[in-house]
């Protein structure tokens, strides 16, 4: 008896499944213990199978597209001795990931905090392989960092430990090679001992970097980038349901570079800011956080680099000790801290309390339990690799602007991240629309798989 069709489709999504779940087997057995790595690519391979089905071409034994993308080109780990204020010697370990060159150099920032380790900067570098390629812009993926804590360190510490770093990493990275910016714990202050180091070593000035001072190379709206474009995005979403930001009351978790400036744009658009977050506990602001009061914020993270729990006592709002902001009632929630920072118990409290919308300006913040309560009560959910992806871009633009050996206005820059966010929406929309609902996390992983994989296959096996 011939087959039916029917039978003959449910073979062949078995087969996709198969594959998918022995390609899991393997990334856990070749890549021991790395369990955030394991968790961004699982999302991947299950968003990809019905495009590895319709395009066999992708998981061809000839070129095995998907083994690729998952073994980072280079990884570079080295030692980083410093000394402390006291005089003893302090030694921490520098790692850079250069994933994937297949799009230009390898892009992607510097995490100094004291959780790093091979399995999260194999994490954020995968991610960013995709982000990238969602931006439209000529980047490769790369991540890096060290279990260096920041926190607590005198200037002169953070300098020492900066210049130590960056004698190893400059002999790997250059302006057409790899161009680190900042991330966690890595700002404007440790970007410019960076650069300095970088410029010293080298005797030369270049884009080596991105995220610089604005009167050294640095571009406008860089600082705000991440922010904003995670914000721009979310409008985008809310368009979709003929909904603004204006009126929303909005809940921000983190109070560092993306909170900052994913807060200043809500302000701006006559939206409601009633958190904020550091890893210590969250606190609630029911009058809503504006212009003034993030003024101070600003100061007490980037200057006197104080605790959020000033921000209660100095305007007399409830501080949450331990806790996370995702227990109080909002109608958006824009988690921007770190990963896992929202679980799948949160998620349900967030649609309970009336949540409709989820924007991550976080890598990964939201766990895949938490993601499937979202998608299940089919709110509008935006995962990282799209939300977040304003911050890179604009580091792309830094990029261009060096090369020009020109400064762009605000205005200009800022309308080219615009544009930028409302294309990787365009993309997730295209590549993730399911019915009347768009599955944003399909959308971002699809629409950056294809860019690469298609330069990869165009280079050959390498
Ligand atoms: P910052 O160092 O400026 O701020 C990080 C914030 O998150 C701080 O408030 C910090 O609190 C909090 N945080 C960090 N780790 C934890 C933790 N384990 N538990 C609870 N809170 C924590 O970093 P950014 O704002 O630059 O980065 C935030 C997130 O956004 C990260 O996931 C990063 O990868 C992502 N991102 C950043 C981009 C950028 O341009 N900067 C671009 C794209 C993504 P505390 O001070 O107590 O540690």
């Amino acid at each position: 008896m011939k087959p039916s069709k029917k039978n003959i489709k449910n073979k062949k999504q078995r087969s996709v499944k198969n594959m998918a779940n022995d390609f899991m087997k393997e990334i856990v057995r070749k890549n021991p213990g790395e369990i955030e790595f394991h968790q961004a690519v699982e999302e991947v391979v299950s968003s990809l199978t019905t495009l590895l089905k319709e395009n066999p071409i992708y998981k061809h034994k000839k070129f095995k597209i998907l083994e690729r993308m998952t073994e980072p080109e280079r990884i570079i780990i080295f030692r980083v001795p410093w000394l402390d204020d006291k005089g003893d010697a302090q030694i921490n370990r520098g790692i850079r990931i250069e994933m994937n060159s297949a799009l230009g150099p390898y892009k992607g920032g510097l995490r100094f905090h004291p959780s790093v380790n091979l399995g999260i900067l194999k994490f954020l570098a995968f991610e960013q392989v995709f982000k990238n390629s969602l931006t439209t812009l000529p980047l490769g993926g790369g991540k890096g960092g060290s279990d260096f804590d920041p926190k607590g360190k005198s200037d002169n510490e953070v300098m020492n430990f900066c210049q130590s770093f960056m004698t190893e990493l400059q002999r790997h990275i250059g302006p057409n090679t790899d161009v680190p910016a900042g991330d966690i714990g890595v700002g404007a202050r440790e970007v410019g001992y960076l650069f300095g180091q970088y410029k010293r070593l080298r005797n030369e000035f270049t884009g080596v970097l991105t995220g610089k001072g604005l009167g050294w190379g640095g571009s406008l709206i860089r600082t705000e980038a991440t922010g904003y474009g995670c914000v721009y995005f979310a409008q985008k979403m809310l368009e979709t349901r003929n909904e603004l930001i204006e009126g929303k009351i909005c809940a921000v978790s983190g109070s560092g570079n993306v909170a900052q400036h994913t807060a200043e744009k809500i302000i701006q658009l006559n939206g409601k800011v009633v958190t904020l977050s550091d890893s210590d506990g969250y606190i609630y602001d029911e009058d809503g956080i504006d212009e003034h009061k993030l003024a101070f914020v600003k100061k007490l993270k980037n200057i006197k680099r104080g605790r959020i729990s000033e921000y209660a006592d100095k305007f007399n709002c409830k501080y949450f000790p331990g806790k996370r902001p995702w227990e109080v009632k909002c109608d958006i929630a824009f988690p921007s801290a770190t990963q896992n920072e929202l679980n799948e118990g949160e998620a349900k409290d967030l649609i309970k309390n009336g949540c409709i919308c989820v924007a991550e300006g976080a890598n990964m913040p939201s766990t895949p339990e938490a993601i499937k309560v979202f998608q299940k009560a089919k709110i509008l959910f935006a995962p990282g690799k799209a939300a977040n992806a304003g911050g890179v871009a604009v580091s792309g633009l830094e990029m261009s602007q060096n090369s020009e050996r020109l400064s762009w206005s605000r205005e200009e820059v800022d309308k080219k991240l615009f544009a930028i966010m409302s294309s990787i929406h365009e993309q997730c929309a295209k590549y993730g629309k399911e019915g009347d609902y768009i599955d944003y996390v399909k959308g971002a992983n699809i629409g950056g798989f294809i860019k690469v994989a298609n330069a990869m296959l165009d280079q050959g096996l390498v």
